[in-house]
C-alpha cells in the first residue's frame, strides 16, 4: 500500500505549497479557530501546521495515515451538500509516503494528554506513543521527497517554494476571516492575522495580505439576487500598479479558478473600465451548495455550476453595476 501511496502522492504532493494546502484544509475541517503554519528552507526541510481543532483520538491516529481514511463523507447525499473542503482521504497517506511525518494530536482539554504517530517514507506500521499536546493537532513534515530524489530535484529555490506556500496561505487566510492565522518562515513571522469577521477586521486582513494600495483603489460590493450573493472587493483603474495575479474568487469559501467566472469578471471590467488594466479582485460568491459541484478535480480548483448561465449573468451584471456606479 505504501507504494500505491507514493504513486498517488504525485497527484497531491507536488511541492511544499501542496503539502501546506492539504494540511491547512484538514486544520480548517477540524474546526480550529487558530492555525499556525511554520516552515524552514521554503518547506523542503520542515513544514508544520498546528491547529486547535477537534483533534484525532489515539485509536484513529494510525488510521489517519492510511489510504482512504477519510472521516468526512458518510453518504452520497452528504456529498451533495458537502461543506467540508476535502474528502478524498489520502492526503496524509500520500504526504507521509514521501517525507518524515509526525502527527500529534489531543482530543482532550487536558494539555498533558495526547498521542503521536510517526511515519517515515515507506515504513509499514506507524508507531503510536503518548505525547502531550494542547487540544488540537500538529502535523510536522520533514525532508519532503527525501526518498524520491528525482522529485526532490524538481524543487526550486527556497524563495520560489516559499512564494508558492505564501500564495496558498493567502488564499486560505482569505477564505476564513473567523480563523486567526500565523505564517512563519525560518523563525521569522511573515503574517500574523487576527480573527474577525467585522468589516474593519476583514479590511485589515486584505491590507495585510494584498497591500494597502489594493484596498485604497478598490470598491467594496455586496449584492444579492436570485439566491446568489456576491461580495468582496474589485480593483478600480486608479490602481495603476495592480498586479495581474491578485485575482481571488471563492465559491462558498473555496478558492476557484473557473473560465465562466473569469469571463464574467473580465467582460464587466472591460465594459466599464479602461482597457489595458488588469482586473484585480477578491470576490466571494455564495450559492446553495446543491447547485454547485466543487470537487470536479481534487487538486485543480474547479467548479461546476448547475446553471452556469445564471451565475455568469449574475456576476456580470453585479460587477457591471457596481463598477459603473463607482465610475460615475
Ligand atoms: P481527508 O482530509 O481527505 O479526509 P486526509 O488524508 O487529509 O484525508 O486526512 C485523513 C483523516 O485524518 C481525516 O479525514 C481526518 O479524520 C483526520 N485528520 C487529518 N488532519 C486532521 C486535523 N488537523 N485535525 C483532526 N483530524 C485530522
Ligand atoms: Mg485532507
Amino acid at each position: 500500500p505504501r507504494l500505491a501511496n507514493q504513486i498517488a502522492a504525485g497527484e497531491v504532493v507536488e511541492r511544499p505549497a501542496s503539502v501546506v494546502k492539504e494540511l491547512v484544509e484538514n486544520a480548517i475541517d477540524a474546526g480550529g479557530s487558530r492555525i499556525e503554519v511554520e516552515l524552514e528552507a521554503g518547506g523542503a526541510r520542515l513544514i508544520r501546521v498546528r491547529d486547535d481543532g477537534g483533534g484525532i483520538g489515539e485509536e484513529d491516529l494510525p488510521l489517519a495515515l492510511s489510504r482512504h481514511a477519510t472521516s468526512k463523507i458518510v453518504s452520497l447525499e452528504e456529498l451533495e451538500g458537502v461543506a467540508s473542503l476535502g474528502f478524498r482521504g489520502e492526503a496524509l497517506a500520500s504526504i507521509s509516503s514521501v517525507s518524515r511525518l509526525e502527527l500529534t494530536s489531543n482530543v482532550d482539554k487536558d494539555p498533558t494528554a495526547g498521542w503521536r504517530v510517526v511515519a517515515e517514507g515507506r515504513q509499514m506500521a506507524p508507531r503510536v506513543s503518548p505525547a502531550p499536546h494542547p487540544r488540537g493537532t500538529s502535523v510536522t513534515v520533514r525532508d519532503l521527497f527525501f526518498n524520491t530524489p528525482a522529485r526532490r530535484k524538481f524543487l526550486r529555490t527556497e524563495k520560489t517554494e516559499f512564494g508558492h506556500v505564501e500564495e496558498a496561505f493567502r488564499r486560505q487566510a482569505l477564505s476564513r476571516y473567523d480563523i486567526g492565522w500565523t505564517l512563519r518562515h525560518n523563525q521569522k513571522t511573515i503574517h500574523q492575522l487576527r480573527a474577525g469577521v467585522d468589516p474593519a477586521s476583514r479590511e485589515r486582513r486584505i491590507a495585510a495580505l494584498l497591500g494597502k494600495a489594493f484596498l485604497e483603489h478598490a470598491l467594496h460590493l455586496d449584492i444579492e439576487a436570485s439566491g446568489l450573493r456576491l461580495w468582496g472587493w474589485v480593483g478600480l483603474p486608479t490602481h495603476s500598479r495592480a498586479q495581474a495575479d491578485q485575482q481571488y474568487f471563492f465559491v462558498n469559501g473555496r478558492v476557484v479558478r473557473d473560465r465562466l467566472v473569469a469571463h464574467a469578471v473580465r467582460q464587466a471590467y472591460r465594459d466599464v473600465l479602461f482597457h489595458g488594466r488588469h482586473p484585480v479582485f477578491v470576490l466571494y460568491l455564495e450559492v446553495d451548495p446543491a447547485v454547485v459541484d466543487v470537487n470536479v478535480h481534487p487538486t485543480k480548483h474547479e467548479v461546476r455550476f448547475r446553471d452556469g448561465r445564471l451565475v455568469h449573468d449574475f456576476l456580470f451584471s453585479s460587477l457591471h453595476r457596481a463598477l459603473g456606479e463607482a465610475r460615475a
